[in-house]
């Protein structure tokens, strides 16, 4: 295709565009919540003004620019419920090296063009669920993105992440040396207020913990933070109005971030009927990032489409139609980063693939995780809430994979790609 995609002077100041109205005419429209043959959408400013059947919605003022989308979805803007820009594929450079070898400058520079991926691909908010050894360059990436600086997603962040003692990574050194770590270590009663406070200080939007982790000389993870641990971590990120979330993959790790009152839980690869049933009765939502297992496998050697399924990735699929079958609220997020940004559509095809319909992936990446993340103002069509909307070749609801066929993003109402 020799299509000529326009980035349209992205540096320049919103308020510029403030009396900019668009009238947008696609096929079809998801809502975030269902579909709607031949609806249109108008936009005013950074909001969207009107949606709706074309005789409910005005196509006259002199400064509307009608913007035929033939063949097309339009849908909110995609929301990624768990991404790492600070991090490129570990087939690139081992995680361990990112975090030792690499400058932060470098992986700053990196990662606003990463930023710049994202948005391109229709995501235009994300979930950063941890810096990785970069202290706390999410936040000033995400400033950078709001002050107009640099293209990218909106951005929830969470600095540093929390760790309990000794049991995170990069791990395998001498115990007789202390390694810099790709979180922040803290436990017990003080160490943990202040480790959460100073986090929210520095600019965290949301509180993440690992509840469980290949820990020591053992080969497979297991729990480190005790339930008190966590409520006392959510007691304090809350106070502050602030949520927590927790990387756990065992049962346990899981059963302790549930009862200590985190809203989410990544991975969750272990988790069991049990567990999910407990996930349900909570209200904790399941961010499953099935591609980033997946492509994980595949950096192990695993010829996708050639070999067996590796029991990992058998596995998973059983643990995730079990979430399913429990009705868990299921964020949709990758873990991008472990693969390239820009690929995050990758998850949403994955969970089609593991048994998921269409339109609830669909809606996982916009309504769903936008309430599950507590963002009123954005994640689906609606008069009122921000025009951040991206527009698909075809009909996602059909081929999920139309989700790549990106045809233009709009960002608080200015077109990114067109
Ligand atoms: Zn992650």
């Amino acid at each position: 295709m020799n299509r000529l995609y326009l980035l349209v002077v992205f540096c320049l100041p919103s308020t510029l565009f403030a009396q900019t109205a668009y009238l947008l005419r696609p096929d079809r429209v998801f809502d975030g919540e269902t579909m709607h043959e031949g609806w249109v959408v108008r936009v005013k400013g950074d909001k969207i003004e009107a949606a709706g059947p074309p005789s409910s919605v005005s196509a006259s003022g002199a400064d509307v620019s009608i913007v035929d989308l033939k063949g097309a979805t339009l849908l909110p803007g995609l929301i990624e419920g768990h991404s790492h820009l600070l991090l490129h594929p570990y087939n690139e450079t081992p995680w361990d090296d990112q975090v030792l070898k690499e400058a932060r400058s470098l992986r700053v520079a990196r990662a606003t063009v990463h930023a710049q991926k994202t948005l391109l691909a229709g995501f235009t908010t994300v979930r950063d669920l941890g810096t990785e050894g970069a202290d706390y360059d999410d936040v000033g990436l995400k400033q950078a993105i709001n002050q107009g600086i640099i293209p990218g997603p909106r951005m929830i962040v969470v600095t540093r992440a929390l760790i309990a003692t000794g049991s995170y990574a990069p791990k395998g050194f001498s115990a007789d040396i202390d390694i810099p770590q790709g979180a922040e270590e803290a436990d017990g009663h003080d160490v943990l207020i202040q480790a959460v406070r100073r986090q929210i200080g520095k600019g965290a939007d949301a509180i993440k913990i690992y509840a469980d982790y290949r820990w020591g000389l053992m080969a497979e993870a297991r729990p480190t933070y005790t339930v008190d641990e966590i409520k006392l971590i959510v007691e304090v990120a809350k106070s502050s109005g602030r949520a927590v979330v927790a990387h756990a993959s065992t049962a346990e790790g899981m059963r302790r971030a549930i009862l200590g009152g985190c809203e989410t839980v990544e991975h969750g690869d272990a988790g069991t009927p049990d567990i999910f049933a407990l996930m349900k009765q909570h209200g904790t939502a399941l961010c499953p990032t099935l591609a980033a297992g997946d492509a994980v496998s595949q950096y192990r050697g695993w010829k996708k489409g050639q070999d067996p399924e590796p029991v990992r990735i058998r596995e998973k699929r059983v643990t995730f139609k079990q979430a399913l079958d429990a009705g868990v609220t299921i964020c949709a997020g990758g873990d991008v980063g472990v693969f390239s940004h820009g690929d995050n559509a990758r998850e949403l095809s994955m969970m089609v693939d593991y048994g998921m319909k269409p339109l609830d992936v669909l809606r996982s990446a916009t309504s769903v995780n936008a309430d599950v993340f507590h963002l009123a103002d954005r994640g689906r069509v609606k008069a009122g809430l921000l025009a951040d909307l991206v527009v698909v070749e075809g009909d996602p609801t059909k081929t999920i994979a139309d989700l790549r066929r990106v045809q233009a993003v709009m960002k608080g109402g200015i077109f990114y790609k067109q």
